[in-house]
């Protein structure tokens, strides 16, 4: 016998099996399908750290003068 795989909801640690009786999983219900996913999205925006520019940090804050 086969056992089905037991696996926690993400969203909300609910105990599910991998079957038919989980049509959302890993997710225990659409609702908690659709909250992972908005907090997936929320991720996507919130990008951690800046963009790093390639201007070499070393030549100083005197570089960025105009020296005409
Ligand atoms: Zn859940």
């Amino acid at each position: 016998m086969s056992a089905p795989t037991q696996l926690a909801c993400p969203t909300c640690e609910r105990s599910i099996v991998w079957s038919e009786e989980f049509p959302f999983r890993p997710f225990c219900s659409e609702r908690c399908k659709m909250v992972d996913l908005g907090a997936w999205l929320t991720e996507q925006h919130a990008i951690p750290g800046e963009p790093v520019d390639s201007a070499p940090e070393a030549a100083g804050p005197d570089a960025a003068q105009p020296r005409d």
